[in-house]
């Protein structure tokens, strides 16, 4: 079976309305994520990455007592429309340079999140919140998802803003003394597989892309398609390490609309355009936000050989595409789910709920002829309308 994913999603609040992750929109109940991730979006599997903290917990014990959700066989949970998988991130510093980055750890049932987050607990200051600092080593953090039947990933892998290879290591083994535990690299929104290809440390990885939703409308800005002989947990993990089942394409923003794509210098408001990495300010001379595609590109190695790849096919969020505002988003999803807007309704289908001007937006975003202009310095980048010649 065909499964689209998105397995980065934060937890706004509690049923008993607790703040999970800050800064993230309160509509992100559990809820809330599985309607939108189903109806709105078309996904057909989620992952939450809060799943850990005290608050959520209880809340998805409560809704597998209720029935709301379900175990499936091979572990996961499942509403009987979309999957959920259930993950924690969590902050690690390097023992040495104390550079930080985000890491992901998700569980087949209830009771190894639960026996994970037990001992997890006690190396975080609040146990509520998600994406807390631990005082856990990489290794042992790495060692406690494994030991409780866990899949570690390295979330938003290239990002300056804690990303292990954007803001710590060259290497995994820098940090970790057996980087083969993890099994896959999130891309994040400023990546894509041609750039993370050009460190070869991450060729032994699987790519994924997931969204990091801290709010509702972000669900499934970045997705991945895989073909699983079941969805379950376990036939996830063997499409990872491509045993039974694959992944068959990743599916995320332009890259050159990430927040952190280009390097920006906050003393000059500047982002860089240049044809090289640029590390330092150019005008000034003075430190940048390191830009993703900067940052890989100074610690490529161009010349090894990348393994085959699923393709990556990049997308513009209809909420970035130009004349496609609230009003009308919320009308083209009447008539189906944001990826098949994205990439399959016909233009004249498109036309007659948005009107022509609308449609055309959409359909120049889908082969790919509106301008983009890259982000830096935690701002996206931006898209221009497509206008007619002539
Ligand atoms: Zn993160
Ligand atoms: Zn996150
Ligand atoms: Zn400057």
């Amino acid at each position: 079976m065909r499964v689209a994913a998105d397995l980065h999603i934060h937890i706004g609040k509690t049923d008993n309305g607790q703040a999970v992750k800050i800064p993230t929109s309160p509509d992100l109940t559990l809820k809330n994520i599985l309607r939108a991730a189903y109806e709105i979006k078309g996904l057909q599997l989620v992952g939450i990455v809060d799943a850990a903290c005290l608050g959520v917990i209880s809340d998805l014990e409560k809704a597998a007592d209720l029935g709301i959700i379900e175990p499936l066989n091979g572990g996961g949970f499942s509403d009987g429309r979309v999957a959920l998988f259930l993950g924690s991130e969590v902050e690690l510093a390097h023992p040495k340079t104390r550079r930080a980055a985000h890491f992901i750890g998700f569980f087949p049932t209830m009771s190894d999140i639960k026996a994970y987050a037990n001992e997890a607990r006690k190396f975080l200051t609040n146990a509520y919140l998600g994406t807390q600092k631990t005082r856990l080593s990489p290794d042992d953090w790495l060692d406690l998802v494994i030991d409780n039947h866990g899949v570690a990933i390295a979330a938003h892998a290239f990002t300056p803003h804690k990303g292990v290879y954007g803001n710590c290591v060259s290497r995994l083994e820098e940090m970790f003394s057996k980087p083969e535990k993890f099994t896959a690299i999130e891309l994040g929104l400023s990546a894509d597989t041609q750039m993370a290809e050009l460190i070869p440390d991450t060729h032994s990885y699987s790519y994924i892309s997931s969204s990091d939703a801290h709010s509702l409308q972000k669900i499934g800005r970045e997705f991945t398609i895989y073909e699983l002989p079941e969805l379950s947990f376990a036939s996830w993990v063997s499409a990872l390490q491509g045993e039974n089942g694959r992944i068959l394409a990743t599916h995320g923003m332009e890259p050159l609309l990430g927040k952190y794509h280009r390097s920006f210098c906050p003393a000059c408001r500047r982002t860089a355009h240049e044809e090289e990495p640029v590390l330092s300010c150019p005008q000034c001379g003075g430190d940048v936000v390191l830009g993703v595609w900067d940052r890989i590109l100074s610690i490529a190695v161009p010349s090894e050989h990348a393994p085959e790849r699923p393709p990556y096919v990049s997308h513009i969020p209809l909420e970035m595409i130009p004349e496609v505002g609230r009003e009308k988003r919320q009308k083209l999803y009447r008539t189906g789910t944001e990826i098949e807007i994205l990439y399959k309704k016909p233009l004249d289908e498109l036309a007659g709920v948005v009107g022509q001007s609308a449609a055309l937006q959409i359909m120049r975003a889908r082969q790919g002829k509106l301008g983009l202009i890259p982000g830096g310095g935690g701002k996206y980048g931006k898209v221009t309308k497509w206008q007619e010649k002539g």
